[in-house]
């Protein structure tokens, strides 16, 4: 099961929460009275989890290639007329345009732009999981 304040992960028989300490034993008995447990929405979860996760970091490589984009210029500045600069300059270029490729593709995959089989890969689970929850229900 998972814990529905924190959505960690945690065994069948646990109490509380081990993360954020919440009593899960009750919450969890009031749970299998509503529903079974849906191994398709913890997938799911993972799924929505991993897309913020490539989202995030995809967004944090572009800030850090506007900053080395930003170190060029310093670089002319500090290192004018030097040797050092033009070893310096195409490394920050390069490293700049590296880590705005690198983020950009990794939030066109947060939207599943990229991954062509994206969408049908977290759209499948839920329909599962709907057709599953009707027929239990129905079951009942
Ligand atoms: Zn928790």
């Amino acid at each position: 099961m998972y814990c529905p304040q924190c959505a960690t992960h945690l065994a069948a028989t646990a109490t509380r929460c081990h993360e954020c300490n919440l009593d899960v034993q009750r919450i969890g008995q009031i749970l299998r009275r509503e529903e079974r447990p849906d191994p398709a929405a913890g997938f799911a979860g993972q799924m929505q989890r991993w897309k913020q996760q490539r989202s995030s970091l995809g967004t944090l490589l572009v800030m850090c290639s506007l900053l080395v984009g930003c170190l060029i210029p310093i670089a002319v500045g500090v290192f004018n007329g030097s040797d050092a600069l033009g070893a310096i300059l195409p490394a920050l270029a390069g490293l700049a345009g590296l880590l705005m490729v690198l983020g950009s593709m990794l939030l066109m995959a947060a939207d599943g732009t990229i991954l062509t089989g994206d969408d049908h890969s977290h759209a499948a689970p839920d329909e599962t999981a709907q057709r599953e929850h009707k027929s239990y229900a129905a079951s009942r």
